[in-house]
């Protein structure tokens, strides 16, 4: 290894925020981002096409450009196995001795903009948005989020998806789409096609990150959000995949604690992320952010479990193309599946007309 990737490595694992502002940083960035894709195409850092810079910032730098191959850019964030409870409700009191904390407190950039700039979906009072299961566990609910339709895999070790995500739909459409994720299995719901597109999910083997406090070849969310957000600041990416996975693997650790730490950095990456968007003028005003979870938790928090908790989610939605209403009463129960229809509608891509899609959440717009 490099002294520069050792010492990018270092720099990710403390947590120190990376500004991209040359072509050395931006291609060690690059490098560190394949080793963790999908082995099918190491990024070719000539790809990458930094922006010469001379001291002001990238993003300053970059012309205001229409999404390419598709009508506006889109992020998608998902915080896996966090509970409607704590987004809505704040702190479980039967599960913390400590403080009563709201909703806005441990969510305050979340509630930004699903109460402000935006809307919530599944808001207790005004409808559900569900998994569709018939498992409550990740990779059927990222198989579903991404693909917009009801998944055929049931559990956490199915392969790679063989229909197209949206990422893949964008990026046949001519986008460029990038996928950054905590968890390594993740991969296999981002693409069906792997190599085809930068998908940087887990550690790969890399023995500077802890995987802590998930196990194997997991990548912590301080790392994942520092790596994703300089990548995005850098790149600009017309669609984005963000998975957080911390907050699950403290709950499966029956951590409450950290859990609750997970939600709150998981919330302080989507105020950096607003705030990136916010510096980028014209793209940042045309970006629609999507923010969801795969799955609920059952009644004892730790676990999956059954329909009704652990399949209900949350959805966070905000854009020029969503009325900002707040939280939505839903005329049905909608699914994870039915978010791709509704970005389709967002990014100008046809729909899918097959029989297990999942149909536009008409109450955002
Ligand atoms: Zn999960």
């Amino acid at each position: 290894m490099s002294r520069v990737r050792l010492r990018n490595v270092k720099m990710l694992t403390y947590g120190i925020v990376m500004k991209v502002k040359s072509r050395v940083a931006l291609a060690v960035l690059a490098l560190l981002a394949s080793g963790c894709a999908d082995r099918g195409r190491a990024v070719d850092v000539r790809e990458v096409d930094p922006p010469r810079v001379t001291g002001a910032s990238v993003v300053a730098r970059r012309p205001v450009v229409r999404g390419h191959g598709v009508d506006a850019p889109v992020v998608i964030v998902a915080i896996d196995g966090a509970r409607w409870q704590e987004v809505f409700e704040g702190v479980d009191r039967t599960l913390s001795s400590s403080a009563p904390l709201p909703a806005a407190a441990i969510f305050r950039n979340l509630h930004g903009l699903g109460n402000e700039r935006g809307a919530f979906i599944g808001a207790p009072g005004h409808g559900t948005i569900v998994a569709s299961g018939p498992n409550y566990v990740s990779l059927p609910g990222y198989t579903e989020l991404l693909g917009g339709r009801t998944s055929p895999c049931t559990h956490n070790n199915c392969s790679r998806t063989t229909l197209p995500s949206i990422l893949d739909e964008a990026h046949a459409a001519g986008a460029k789409v990038a996928a950054f994720a905590s968890w390594d299995k993740l991969d296999l719901a981002t693409t069906m096609s792997p190599g085809s597109f930068l998908s940087s999910c887990g550690r790969r083997g890399e023995p500077l990150v802890d995987p802590w406090p998930g196990h194997g070849d997991y990548r912590p969310d301080r790392i994942t959000a520092s790596a994703a957000l300089a990548y995005y600041e850098a790149e600009q990416p017309d669609v984005f995949f963000l998975g957080l996975g911390d907050a699950d693997e403290y709950a499966h650790r029956g951590d409450y604690g950290g859990y609750l730490a997970a939600l709150r950095h998981a919330d302080d990456t989507i105020g950096r992320l607003v705030a990136l968007l916010d510096g980028l003028g014209e793209r940042g005003r045309k970006t629609h952010i999507i923010v969801t979870a795969d799955h609920g938790r059952a009644s004892d928090f730790r676990n999956h479990g059954p329909m009704p908790e652990a399949a209900r989610v949350w959805m966070a939605a905000v854009g020029p193309r969503f009325a900002a209403r707040g939280p939505v009463t839903s005329p049905q129960r909608r699914h994870l599946a039915d978010i791709v229809p509704t970005l389709r509608t967002v990014l100008g891509l046809p729909p899918d007309t097959s029989e297990h899609s999942g149909a536009p959440i008409e109450e955002l717009f």
